[in-house]
C-alpha cells in the first residue's frame, strides 16, 4: 500500500470560483492565470474545472504546448513573453499571444518572419518596477509595435503593487490612464485583488476604481480558492470555495508524559499528558517545515494543532481537541493539513500558510511530486 499522504484537485471547486471571477467584472474576459503548473495543481488536472475561461495566462513555454496538447485553441497569453527570438516561431505555429515588455522582444519581433501577425499585449511599469516600459517610453514602443507588419492587435498591460492592501491602485491606475488616454486597444489590468476588491460588483472596497477599465482580468489565486487579500477578507467573504486538499493519516499514536517533547530538537513540551499523532506529510511532500506549533490542522474534521518540528515525512499533531469532540483519533484516522476534510469540514489554506509566515500560493506551488493527486468534483 502507498503511504496514505493524497491530494485532491476540485474541479467543481475551479469551476465555481471562475464563476465568482466572472461575476465580479461581468463585462471583462477572463484569464485563468495557469502559471507554475497551474499553482501547483497540474495543468491537465484543473484543465476541465477551467475551460470555461476565455483564455489561459502563463509564462512558460512548455506550459503553452501543454494548454494546445489538451486541446484548448482559444486564446493563451505569455506573460512574460518570449526569451529568445526563437520562441516567436512557437508563437507563430502555436498562436500565442505574448506580452511585450522589453525593447528586445520589439526588435526580436521586427526581424521574425511570420504569416500570422501576432496578438501583442503592451507593458506598462506604472510603479511595480518589475516588468514592463516607463510611461515616458510606453508610447515610443507602442509606435514601433503598432508599424511592424508582424504585428495584428496591441492590448495594454500593467500590474498592480498593491491591489490586496491599503496603498490600492490609485496612483498606478492615474498614471495608466493618463499616459494611455487616447491609445485604442484593450485593457488588462487586474489580477485576482485587484478584480474583487476594485471591479467587484458585489463586495468592492474601494472607490480607487474609477477609471479602472479592464476588458481582460487576470484572476490565479481566487480561481484556486483562496483570498487575494487575507486576512482583511478570507475565502467564504468572496465565496471562494477550495480547490486543493492535502490529507493523510496517522501512522502512529504516541501518548506523552508532562515533561515528554516530540520531535528533533524537543521543540514542543507536553505540559500534561496527552496524546499525540503522527501523521504521513513532511517537507518534502511540500508541507512547510517552519510552520510552527499551533498551526491548524484537521483530524477526523475537527480541528486541532501541529506540534513540534515537521520532519521530511512526518509532523505530529495534539489529539487531544480530538478526543474532547467525543472522537476516537488512532492509527489510520484522517488528516487534513487544508481543504476539505472527509465530514465536510474546511480548513483554509489562507489560514495554514499565515500561521507559517507565508502566503497560500506559496503552499499550493510547493506541494512535492511524491504526492499523488486525484481530480474529483
Ligand atoms: C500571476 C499573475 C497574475 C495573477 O495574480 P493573482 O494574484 O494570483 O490573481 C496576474 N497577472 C500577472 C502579470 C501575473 O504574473
Amino acid at each position: 500500500m502507498p503511504r496514505p499522504i493524497q491530494a485532491l484537485i476540485h474541479t467543481g471547486a475551479l469551476r465555481h470560483n471562475l464563476a465568482r471571477a466572472r461575476a465580479a467584472a461581468p463585462d471583462a474576459k477572463v484569464w485563468a492565470v495557469v502559471k507554475a503548473n497551474a499553482y501547483g495543481h497540474g495543468i491537465e488536472r484543473v484543465y476541465e474545472g477551467l475551460r470555461g475561461a476565455d483564455g489561459f495566462a502563463l509564462l512558460d513555454l512548455g506550459e503553452a504546448e501543454r494548454v494546445r496538447a489538451l486541446g484548448w485553441r482559444g486564446p493563451i497569453l505569455l506573460l512574460e513573453g518570449v526569451f529568445d527570438p526563437r520562441d516567436l516561431e512557437l508563437c507563430s505555429r502555436l498562436g500565442l499571444w505574448h506580452v511585450v515588455h522589453e525593447t528586445r522582444q520589439i526588435d526580436w519581433l521586427a526581424m521574425h518572419k511570420t504569416h500570422a501577425p501576432h496578438r501583442v499585449f503592451l507593458k506598462m511599469n506604472s510603479g511595480m518596477n518589475r516588468l514592463g516600459f516607463r510611461p515616458e517610453a510606453f508610447r515610443a514602443a507602442w509606435a514601433r509595435l503598432d508599424a511592424l507588419p508582424q504585428v495584428e492587435e496591441i492590448t495594454l498591460i500593467t500590474h498592480f503593487s498593491d491591489a490586496d492592501g491599503p496603498r490600492g491602485i490609485a496612483s498606478q491606475l492615474a498614471l495608466f490612464n493618463a499616459t494611455t488616454q487616447d491609445l485604442p486597444g484593450e485593457r488588462s489590468l487586474a489580477n485576482s485583488a485587484a478584480t474583487l476588491r476594485h471591479m467587484g460588483a458585489q463586495g468592492r472596497t474601494s472607490s480607487d476604481a474609477e477609471g479602472l477599465r479592464s476588458d481582460w482580468v487576470r484572476p490565479g489565486i481566487a480561481v484556486y480558492g483562496s483570498a487575494p487579500d487575507y486576512p482583511e477578507h478570507d475565502a467564504a467573504h468572496w465565496d471562494l470555495h477550495p480547490t486543493m486538499t492535502l490529507r493523510s493519516r496517522i501512522i502512529g499514536v504516541q501518548q506523552l508524559q508532562a515533561g515528554d517533547t516530540v520531535g528533533y530538537g524537543s521543540a514542543f513540551t507536553a505540559q500534561q499528558p496527552m496524546r499525540v499523532g503522527v501523521v504521513a506529510c513532511g517537507y518534502a511532500d511540500g508541507y512547510m517545515r517552519v510552520a510552527p506549533t499551533g498551526t491548524p490542522v484537521l483530524v477526523d474534521g475537527v480541528r486541532t494543532r501541529l506540534v513540534g518540528r515537521v520532519s521530511m515525512d512526518m509532523l505530529t499533531v495534539d489529539l487531544e481537541p480530538v478526543r474532547q469532540a467525543g472522537l476516537a483519533a488512532d492509527v489510520g484516522s484522517e488528516v487534513t493539513l487544508w481543504g476539505q476534510a472527509g465530514n465536510g469540514a474546511v480548513l483554509d489554506i489562507d489560514e495554514v500558510a499565515r500561521a507559517a509566515g507565508t502566503l497560500s500560493y506559496e503552499l499550493m506551488c510547493a506541494l512535492a511530486l511524491r504526492v499523488p493527486v486525484e481530480v474529483t468534483d
